[in-house]
């Protein structure tokens, strides 16, 4: 399981800037509620190889009425979330209450924490270790969020304690020390499929679009091999089973309710559990209410599952009993509002009656097929000279851009590592023109394809 990590802090003591480093982010999560000034922000990030989930706070003041209130409440629920937290305190403003406040909070909740004392560009590094000892949270880990110093220390400490996945490190691609892949040796590195799980399916989207209805749906008719598993609310629920001789493994978010079973109880949406069972899963269903239309939290997470590089098929529920001109309208805002993930099926179903939930498995294997398949470097390297071909890549300082081979580099998403000279220079619209034509030729559906390039040869 992708680990998570809570910033937690009074207000101002760089929580978000370090969030923003952290990340990156084009695509933060940030949670829904009504009437905060500042909500809780999700956002996938990577280190060494290494992906967590980075959940940012509004943050404690120790004042707590009015929204104070409303957003410790936040932060104390992102401390539930989180399997580790990094407790923020200024370096500069020294100790305060609410600092130990805070601190006391986490002795109590028995997190894993860490001490982090922010903007050490302003006072010595020691003398911020010092000042925040008496908490009894162990020495503190001096850092400058703004300027990325210290940053390397406390990663390798925080997420040190969780558990690496290997397969995930070789398989992300993000290395700098990424050599060049010599022919035949590029497979060992790419994950393939489970043989124990098969494909395994996520149903995502928010509360009340259909998931569970079409969990149930999906497995109606199917031979489901194990069925209930215990599970705290933060953890999806997992369930194998088999459908015309192919195995799957359907990640359920809302906890099919049935009756007489312990899932009854309503399950509340979480941030978390939904972003895990993303990074978890080779095919995400994306389900969308028709009735509603694209809102904006549904962009949110489709941007966090594109960030994934997740194979994706969107579900558009709740299509029984729509009026023709309801219709037409949606599809024509879906067209709009969902070009950024363009390459993914849409299906319109209603999982209340079935309608077109058959048709979803098709789409699936295709984008499953597509995210996975190892395609041979002779096979890339055609695709890359007849393209080359075709469309020169630009000159630069009176120079051609050289590409010479391209090789997998990792699956799902397909990572295609092209070799060349002045690799740096190409521009964007000429990558946006090799990845369309690796997408037409190779016929990839259902998944995002990742470029990489790599120079000097
Ligand atoms: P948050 O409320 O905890 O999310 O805090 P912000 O990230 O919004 O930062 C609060 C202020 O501290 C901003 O003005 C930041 O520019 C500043 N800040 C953040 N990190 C650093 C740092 O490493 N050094 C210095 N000197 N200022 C910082
Ligand atoms: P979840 O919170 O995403 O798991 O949503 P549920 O599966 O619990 O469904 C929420 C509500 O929408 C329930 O009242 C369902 O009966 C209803 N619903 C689900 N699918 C459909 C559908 O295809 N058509 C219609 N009309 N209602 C649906």
């Amino acid at each position: 399981m992708v680990p998570v990590i809570a910033l937690v802090g009074r207000p101002n003591v760089g929580k978000s800037t370090l969030f923003n480093r952290l990340t990156k982010t084009r695509n933060a999560i940030v949670a829904e509620y009504a009437g905060l000034t500042r909500d809780r922000q999700y956002g996938e990030a990577t280190w060494q190889g290494r992906t967590y989930i980075v959940i940012d706070t509004g943050g404690i003041s120790g004042d707590e009425e009015g929204i104070d209130a409303k957003m410790a409440e936040q932060s104390l629920q992102a401390i539930e979330e989180a399997d580790a937290v990094l407790f923020m305190v200024d370096a500069r403003a020294g100790l305060t209450a609410a600092d130990q406040m805070i601190g006391e909070h986490l002795r109590k909740r028995n997190k894993r924490s860490f001490l982090v004392a922010n903007k050490v560009d302003t006072v010595d590094p020691d003398i911020a270790r010092a000042e925040f000892s008496p908490m009894g949270l162990g020495d503190a880990f001096p850092i400058a969020a703004a300027h990325g110093r210290g940053i390397n220390a406390l990663l390798e400490a925080s997420l040190g304690i969780f558990p690496k996945d290997d397969a995930e490190v070789e398989g992300e691609g993000d290395e700098a020390g990424g050599e060049a892949v010599a022919e035949g040796e590029e497979a060992k590195r790419i994950p393939g499929p489970s043989e124990k799980d098969g494909i395994k399916i996520a149903i995502i989207g928010r509360p009340n679009v259909g998931k569970s209805t079409l969990v149930n749906r999906m497995l109606g008719e199917e031979r489901v091999i194990v069925y209930d598993q215990a599970g705290t609310t933060r953890d999806s629920i997992y369930i194998p089973f088999e459908r015309n001789e192919e195995k799957y493994t359907l990640i359920d978010t809302a906890g099919v309710r049935r009756r007489g079973k312990i899932f009854e109880a309503v399950e509340k949406f979480s941030v978390v559990k939904t972003l895990q069972a993303i990074q978890d899963a080779n095919v995400v269903v994306f389900v969308m209410d028709a009735r509603e239309g694209v809102v904006e939290h549904d962009l949110n997470l489709l941007g966090f599952v594109l960030e994934t590089g997740r194979a994706l098929v969107i579900a558009l529920n709740k299509w029984d009993g729509m009026e023709q001109g309801e219709k037409d309208y949606v599809k024509t805002e879906l067209e709009r509002r969902l070009m950024f993930v363009d390459f993914a099926d849409i299906h319109f179903i209603s999982a209340l009656h079935g309608t077109g939930v058959g048709h979803l498995y098709k789409s699936v294997q295709e984008s499953f097929r597509s995210a996975v398949t190892r395609w041979p470097t002779s096979r890339l390297t055609k695709i890359l000279e007849d393209a080359v071909q075709e469309h020169q890549p630009p000159l630069v300082n009176g120079r051609r851009i050289k590409l010479r081979y391209a090789h997998l580099g990792g699956a799902n998403p397909p990572l295609i590592v092209i070799h060349g000279n002045q690799v740096e220079a190409v521009p964007r619209s000429y990558s946006r023109y090799l990845e369309n034509t690796f997408r037409r030729v190779l016929k990839l559906v259902g998944t995002p394809i990742r470029i990489e390039y790599k120079g000097g040869e």
